[in-house]
């Protein structure tokens, strides 16, 4: 059971509100920043660091996680996994099994596959060895936030565009928008993370010839919805699909990503990794959940009925917008100042990602979807919220 106060420790309460910065996690009772000698680089100053509240609360619609546990059975099956590692000795550097059963599973080959402690690590990689220092990336806004941040951790220079909801992305325009900012490496979030619609082949095909540099197509929610990046690798050799284990795979906790590219990127990414990146246990646990992907993903079609469901819900609300959505959440515009209804729900015992510090999204908040009975009870929050 979490108390306050050890919601207090991990520093949970400090972060509550969605717009204050992160707690000082030294203990110091000062920043880290403000600490005499000891100063971060200066093209950091002013970041916040990631992360919006995570808070023990009835109903967690906040991180787009699947509600639904692992089952028992492959649980049971991945702690026999584990009891026969040898853990002292380092991890397969390679990780070359839990690679060839990616690929195997993506249809990709073995050489053009890594994998690293979550899509975010992958994407740090990329930036890492493809961009960095003298280099930028482009990020269209709105989108995850941590594809601007990793750029500026790694030193790149982020080139942001605001794409208008107004305007449709067509093939022409997604070019003209990625030609113009000619960046080194191109993010493009698919289905988009927070609006939630995916980008279908046309556009990014456009999009990997118009870019001068690396496209990464960010699928962390890409099993949900039909438009897979995938089927354009061998025409586009500037082309890298990133995909998670936290998402669909409902194994947020096991910290797994990989990617699907021309095997020159993965060359590329070797040059930056670090040794034995990949535990043992993430390697085991990972290559023995492909043995279970049918079980783990057979929750995916009902996902996007519940969304659907959630949908209609959220629209019969007066004044409710909700935007389309390809991923296993929802954006929407509760037609009243976001920060007030996102409290409120909170209030309720209901936590949803406040997303109105995005460029066009304002107005908005946006919430995963849930087991039906939380997403009733998510419903009902809201509507009391409203009234
Ligand atoms: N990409 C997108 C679009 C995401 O929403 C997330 C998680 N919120 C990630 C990447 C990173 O996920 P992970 O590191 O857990 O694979």
């Amino acid at each position: 059971m979490t108390t306050p106060a050890s919601q207090a420790r991990r520093g949970l309460l400090a972060t509550a509100d969605p717009a204050r910065p992160g707690p000082d996690q030294s203990g110091s009772g000062r920043t880290a920043v403000a600490a005499g000698r000891v100063r971060v680089r200066d093209d950091l100053a002013g970041l916040v660091p990631y992360g919006a509240p995570q808070l023990d609360v009835p109903v967690r619609l906040s991180t787009n996680e699947t509600p639904w546990a692992v089952p028992q059975a492959v649980r049971d099956d991945l702690a026999e996994t584990v009891r026969h590692l040898e853990l002292h000795r380092y991890p397969d550097r390679e990780a070359t099994e839990l690679r060839e059963a990616l690929a195997l599973h993506a249809g990709h080959g073995f050489e053009g596959t890594w994998a690293a402690n979550g899509s975010n690590e992958v994407l740090q990689q990329l930036l890492l060895a493809f961009a960095g220092p003298g280099r930028s990336a482009l990020v269209v806004e709105p989108t995850y936030a941590m594809h601007s941040l990793l750029a500026r951790a790694t030193g790149t220079r982020v080139v942001t565009e605001v794409q208008p909801r107004d305007v449709p992305i067509t093939p022409a325009v997604a070019a003209d928008l990625v030609a113009g900012a000619g960046a080194d490496l191109t993010f493009w979030c698919s289905p988009n993370n927070p609006t939630g619609e995916a980008t279908g082949p046309d556009v990014l095909a456009a999009v990997c010839v118009a870019a001068p540099g690396l496209v990464v197509v960010d699928e962390a929610y890409g099993e949900f919805g039909a438009a897979h990046a995938a089927a354009l690798l061998s025409r586009h050799p500037n082309l890298v699909v990133t995909r998670t284990f936290s998402k669909a795979f409902r194994m947020a906790g096991v910290r797994l990503g990989y990617l699907l590219a021309d095997p020159p990127v993965v060359d590329g990414v070797r040059l930056v990794r670090l040794p034995y990146h990949l535990s043992t246990l993430t390697q085991a646990v990972g290559l023995r959940a492909l043995a279970h992907v049918g079980d783990l993903m057979g929750h995916i079609a009902a996902t996007e009925r519940e969304r659907d469901r959630l949908a209609a819900g959220l629209a019969r609300l007066p004044g409710v917008e909700v935007l389309p959505s390809d991923a296993n959440f929802l954006c929407f515009a509760p037609g009243r100042p976001p920060r007030a209804v996102w409290q409120g729900l909170l209030d309720r015992g209901v936590l949803v990602r406040d997303v109105s510090g995005h460029p066009t999204l304002e107005a908005c908040l946006r919430v995963t979807v849930g087991t039906p009975e939380e997403d009733d009870a998510f419903l009902a929050a809201l509507g009391e919220v409203l009234a």
